[in-house]
């Protein structure tokens, strides 16, 4: 085995960096952060993490520094490198939107043609207005975006947002989307190509993650003839699994749901006979 080991560039920091590691050691990768070293040997598989600026992964992919890296689908549009997105991560999730302050004329995007909007995500915002024949003036700025206007510098913005507070905070107000973002795991193609195995083995293990967020595993007890009414509330991965139980006419139900359902779902399992129900987090799943 002579093939270096493989290598997986993340961000170092930022608001990406925790979701990030947590996503690696819940998907069960071992290594140690200490100061967030630039580089980090993960002792269970032969991968080493590799840590860089959010900014710089999409870089760092590209020209095969890293096999693969995690960074913001912003990030690599704004870098305009055409890199393989191998699967979506669904954390850092936000928006690049447009804005102006709240007493400015333009309501829609269209609205900004002939004027000046800030941004630091110059070629992306180029491009989306390129793209529909909006003629804007670009102002790339690295940061402070949302004060722009104020300053007199640009009459609109383009920034990233996820609850809008910044926006409200500092008198914008939406007036269109430009792109959805998240973080993404992208790969470097050859890399892809001649690593297929190790990646596929890493998505899946990152993956079984991600989707054991999305759902809880459900187990109670009920009459067996209740069955059929508690079966129909519970359309989960497959047909729960039922176990019948000492006392006679009692049986146990194990079901897989939704994480966003179980609110609704268990007074109504109450209701239909179920008893003794627990909700319980799954840590990976491969369906
Ligand atoms: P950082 O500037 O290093 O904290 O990370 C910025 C990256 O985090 C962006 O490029 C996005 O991909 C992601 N992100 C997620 N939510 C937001 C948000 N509300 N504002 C800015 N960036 C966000």
């Amino acid at each position: 085995m002579s093939e270096r080991r493989m290598t997986l560039a993340v961000p170092n920091k930022g608001r990406l960096v925790e979701p990030t590691l947590r996503l690696l050691h819940d998907a069960g990768l071992i290594f140690e952060e200490r100061d967030r070293s630039l580089v980090s040997r993960v002792e269970n598989v032969d991968l080493d993490v590799l840590f860089v600026r959010t900014n710089d992964v999409v870089e760092f992919v590209r020209d095969a520094v890293a096999d693969l890296g995690i960074t913001g689908a912003d990030l690599l549009a704004e870098s305009e490198v055409d890199l393989p997105v191998v699967r979506a991560l669904g954390y850092g999730r936000c928006r690049l939107i447009a804005a102006v302050p709240d007493d400015a004329a333009p309501q829609r995007v269209e609205d900004l043609a002939g004027l000046r909007v800030a941004t630091s995500h110059p070629r992306a915002t180029r491009r989306w207005f390129g793209d529909r024949s909006i003629p804007v003036e670009v102002i790339p700025l690295s940061g402070a975006v949302e004060v722009a206007p104020r300053l007199g510098l640009a009459e609109a913005i383009v920034d990233l947002v996820s609850t809008g507070t910044t926006l409200a905070t500092n008198g914008l107000r939406s007036i269109g989307d430009l792109l959805p973002s998240e973080a993404i795991l992208v790969g470097n193609p050859a890399a892809l190509d001649t690593r297929a195995m190790d990646v596929d083995r890493l998505t899946t293990m990152l993956g079984a993650v991600l989707e054991g967020r999305r759902r809880k595993y459900v187990m109670m007890n009920a009459p067996a003839e209740r069955l059929g009414e508690l079966e129909a509330l519970l359309p989960g991965l497959a047909s729960p699994s039922v176990i019948p139980l000492a006392h006679a006419g009692m049986i146990a139900i194990h079901a897989v749901v939704g994480a966003d359902d179980v609110w609704a779902l268990l007074p109504r399992l109450k209701s239909a006979g179920a008893s003794g129900i627990l909700v319980l987090p799954i840590e990976k799943l491969i369906a």
